[in-house]
């Protein structure tokens, strides 16, 4: 290594600088990225949080990574840093991927940038072998900046002990006449280089400095503590979304990781330890959607809905067993969701809602298409009764924003008007119940990125900050019944992994988290102030569990014959 003091060292008179990880993306993936970054990343720094960060008196600021370049708001971040008369100088930090390899247009791009400036380029192995124009983009930049006033200065980093220490990676910079505007750096411990254990810790040439994560978190001179936080980040597993259901662990990535050894009543009975206990209202529903859930549960196992349904009439009957039910659960204290069936139109919705309430059922849920909750039952809209008892989340479904083609989609005549789903979601917020509004992928419905912000946006508007999107479950084709669910689910149906592939790249979408199911999947995101949820299920994958391990309950459904069963078909897997 050079033995004279490297490029942009830390002098006494150096104002505070700080370095900003704009985000943890990277469109390149180095193995011992320091600060673990790469293209599963997925947390976007806000303009906002570094103000916030931003010290009393004159600074200097890096903006780094992640490919701080890949920012939606990249430029938005320069105006800020350029408006602001404490910033003494502006330093980027890039792999050079989104520079422009023209000189006009690098010229203009730089100048953007602003003065004082000074560009870091990443150079290593990696970098090297993914863009083998880097060091000519390196050479171009260092024609350009001279002539802007800017600093070019590049980041050379080696393997020490790895392919003659990276001796290929110097000799390049070398050849190309680079070497005296390098830094040349061995690879230190930390990051994804936390294990090497031959390589040397972090080293700190001064200690006026303070980072910023994506998330907004700072950080005083403590390189690790920096870069375990930006491991800390959400990650997207693109390995588990091509696997889905089928990459279900139960104790590896499942959401409780265990299970529980029931006795019902008596009955052994090994339970899933976060199962969900639906309560499945006996109410028929007034929709008739023709991709009905309800409807293709049964199909898929090859019955017809009609031919499987039975109900408990004497209400005293059905209550004395819900009571039961919940009783012999309570060892489990699983969450609680209404469905249907139609519960807003539902005139034991109250009465169900008191029960869950009395025997303080957790995460309390109701899923309806919305048409019944401003009728009025026992005094009381039924809006009403569902704040008043509790329930902590309102799912209503609506296949489009526009009412009259979501009255078609659904053939639905009474849904909530405009006016209505808006009072509706005003009183469930004073009310403390969460609304989120459930749509299906179709078609010829909602089936683009643009939709999906269109929808979001709709949301947005009545006061929901809460949207799940959903693809046609899929059904088990060794048994199915193909009746006119199964047939336009299968003709309608969105795959949902193409939009996925294109919300990764969408910087509207940031990324929260996956969630694999034993036959569904899911991924959460952030859309400004919106959580948005997308959700695929598989049939097939049920009964496969179901035939793999065959005595474990996953869900439990209290059916609307008032019997509690482990499926959503009243004759099997009865428990109560
Ligand atoms: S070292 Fe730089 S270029 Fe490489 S993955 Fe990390 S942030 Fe990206």
């Amino acid at each position: 290594m050079k033995s004279e003091l490297p490029h942009d060292h830390p002098t006494d008179d150096r104002p505070h600088r700080v370095y900003a990880a704009l985000t943890n993306h990277c469109n390149r993936a180095c193995p011992w990225c320091s600060t673990c970054s790469s293209p599963t990343g997925q947390t976007f720094l806000d303009r906002a949080a570094l103000r916030r960060a931003l010290p009393d008196g004159r600074y200097e600021l890096q903006l780094e990574g992640g490919e701080p370049t890949v920012h939606p708001e990249f430029w938005g971040f320069v105006e800020d840093a350029r408006a602001d008369p404490a910033l003494s100088h502006l330093v980027l930090c890039t792999n050079g991927v989104m520079l422009p390899r023209q000189a006009d247009r690098l010229k203009a791009w730089l100048t953007r940038l602003g003065t004082p400036l000074t560009v870091k380029l990443s150079i290593n192995h990696h970098l090297l072998d993914e863009d083998p124009g880097l060091l000519a983009l390196a050479s171009l930049c260092l024609e350009v900046l001279s002539s802007l006033g800017g600093t070019l200065i590049l980041n050379v980093r080696l393997r020490r002990g790895i392919e003659n220490d990276d001796a290929r990676v110097l000799t390049a910079v070398t050849e190309a006449g680079l070497l005296p505007y390098a830094n040349v750096f061995f690879l230190q411990r930390y990051g994804f280089a936390s294990d090497e254990q031959s390589w040397d810790e972090p080293y700190l040439a001064g200690m006026k400095f303070s980072m910023v994560n994506p998330d907004g978190s700072v950080f005083g001179p403590d390189l690790v503590a920096r870069s375990e936080a930006m491991r800390a980040l959400p990650q997207l597993d693109l390995g588990l979304r091509k696997k889905k259901s089928a990459g279900f662990d139960l104790s590896a990535n499942s959401t409780a990781r265990k299970t529980l050894s029931l006795s019902l009543e008596g009955r052994p009975a090994e339970v899933y330890a976060n199962a969900n206990l639906s309560v499945y209202s006996a109410q028929v529903c007034n929709a008739r959607c023709s991709f009905c859930v309800e409807e293709l549960r049964p199909a898929s196992r090859g019955k017809e809905l009609s031919v499987q349904r039975t109900v408990e009439s004497d209400d005293e009957v059905y209550f004395a067993a819900l009571a039961r039910t919940l009783t012999a659960l309570a060892p489990l204290n699983p969450s609680v969701s209404v469905t249907g069936g139609e519960p807003s139109k539902d005139r034991r919705l109250p009465r169900i809602l008191r029960t869950l309430q009395d025997f303080d059922a957790r995460k309390r849920t109701v899923t309806t298409n919305g048409s019944g909750l401003l009728d009025v039952h026992e005094g009381r809209a039924l809006i009403d009764w569902i704040t008043v008892t509790g329930v902590r989340h309102l799912n209503i479904s609506r296949a489009h924003p526009d009412h009259d083609r979501n009255a078609a989609l659904m053939q639905l005549d009474e849904g909530l008007s405009l006016a209505d789903l808006t009072e509706v979601v005003r009183r469930a917020k004073i009310g403390g119940t969460r609304v989120r509004l459930s749509c299906v992928l179709l078609e010829h419905a909602i089936h683009t990125v643009d939709d999906l912000c269109t929808y979001i946006d709709f949301a947005a508007s009545v006061g929901v900050d809460n949207v799940i999107f959903r693809q046609l479950m899929k059904t088990d084709p060794t048994t199915v019944a193909a009746n006119r669910v199964v047939k336009y689910s299968d003709r309608q149906r969105t795959a949902l992994d193409p939009l996925l592939h294109r919300l990764t790249r969408d910087r509207r979408f940031t990324f929260q988290r996956q969630i694999v199911g034993y036959y569904y999947y899911v991924e959460v995101y952030r859309y400004g102030t919106t959580d948005v949820v997308f959700e695929e299920a598989d049939l097939a994958h049920l009964e496969a569990e179901k035939r793999r391990a065959p005595s474990l309950i996953h869900e439990l459904i209290f059916h609307p014959n008032a019997k509690l069963a482990s499926t959503w078909q009243p004759w099997d897997g009865v428990l109560l």
